[in-house]
């Protein structure tokens, strides 16, 4: 199944990329433009979400989805036999001891080269698991038509592209939103496990005092307490996970970020904390437009689908200054329609390489 899918997605690709090759070259508004549907009812979308962050989802055992342990094959099987443009290490590892793999895809791959950077990072939240598996798809497309496609060889010539595809291996394998880290109590201060697990994307440094002075605000997105689903940690980066995405962030000069998240068809920018706009807005929306007309996605803030305090995207903002985006692919957390993630895979290729492309005009200009 995965095989035939990925032949005949290979196959669409670059038929969609050959005919519309200006997309990834310098003439942006030759993307192809669909217009995006209007927002939805943004509350409805929220209390859905709410509800949902209480109910698992049981992994199939016929899933069309990569287990970690096939992905992990994967990745090293494609970097040997594409040893000069992609290379696969290790960030640290989970609470249960699974590596957190970094891919890079680079000409001269061993090489730290001054081209801009770029970071696409998958499945903080373990149950979302189209978030890895469309980096999987964008890494193993560029891996093999790097000497047949333009836009795929001037991605890697041009940029450093970094892939993390799954943060949270622990909750994918588990099925959960969280990790698998044991709690000792809300703030760690109890003896005995009362809880398992922290929401990753909650445990990035940021305002957290705010949960305090502002309860309602942040509602049930973002909470304090270990036993709920969105326990953000018992303080910034107490998690495996997040320790190793800031070591590799603040030893590498990111560009541009996207997040990769499921569900809802939404593109998020900056903050997510307040709904003030950032000083770069007008940037922001710039990108934002032209990946939708990429993936016909809704373009906001991220505090329009609700506000939250600790997430990677806006400590990567505030902190780093990278143009960091959410993207919440599809309309469910997990489809099994290999039709539907077949289509987000193809369209998430095509936002990745423009981001390497809008990438290298933003550094050029910095
Ligand atoms: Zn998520």
């Amino acid at each position: 199944m995965k095989n035939t899918i990925a032949l005949l997605s290979a196959g669409i690709l670059i038929s969609l990329l050959a005919s519309n090759v200006t997309a990834m070259g310098v003439q942006r508004d030759n993307l192809p433009f669909t217009p995006s549907d209007t927002p939805g009812d943004v509350s409805a979308i929220r209390e859905q979400h709410l509800y949902d962050f209480q109910h698992r989802v049981p992994i199939s055992p016929l899933s069309i989805y990569h287990s970690y342990a096939e992905m992990t094959s994967l990745l090293f099987s494609l970097a040997e036999n594409h040893s000069d443009i992609m290379r696969v290490t290790s960030l640290g590892k989970t609470y249960q001891g699974r590596d957190l793999w970094l891919v890079k895809l680079s000409d001269n791959v061993n090489q730290e080269e001054y081209e801009p950077e770029v970071l696409f990072t998958g499945s903080h939240h373990g149950n979302e698991r189209p978030g890895y598996e469309t980096l999987i798809y964008f890494i193993q497309y560029m891996a093999d038509y790097y000497h047949n496609d333009t836009a795929v060889r001037d991605a890697i010539n041009s940029t450093e592209i970094y892939v993390i595809p799954m943060v949270n291996p622990d909750g994918v394998e588990a099925g959960t939103r969280k990790n698998l880290e044991p709690n000792h109590g809300s703030f760690g201060f109890s003896k005995t496990v009362t809880s398992i697990g922290v929401d990753l994307n909650r445990n990035y440094a940021g305002p957290w005092f705010l949960l305090l002075l502002r309860p309602l605000f942040y509602d049930s997105s973002t909470s304090y307490y270990d036993r709920s689903d969105v326990y953000r940690g018992p303080h910034p980066f107490s998690e495996n996970e997040t320790q190793a995405v800031r070591q590799f962030v603040e030893t590498h000069n990111i560009t541009i970020s996207i997040d990769y998240h499921t569900f809802d068809q939404l593109i998020l920018y900056p903050w997510g904390d307040t709904r003030l706009p950032t000083p770069d807005k007008s940037l922001f929306v710039s990108i934002g437009e032209n990946i939708s007309k990429l993936d016909n996605y809704t373009l906001e803030q991220s505090t329009a689908l609700y506000p939250t305090l600790g997430d990677v995207c806006d400590w990567m903002y505030a902190k780093h200054h990278i143009l960091a985006f959410t993207i919440e692919l599809g309309t469910s957390y997990a489809p099994e329609n290999p039709v539907l993630l077949h289509k987000m895979s193809v369209d998430h290729t095509r936002v990745n390489l423009y981001i390497c492309q809008r990438a290298q005009s933003i550094a050029a200009q910095r």
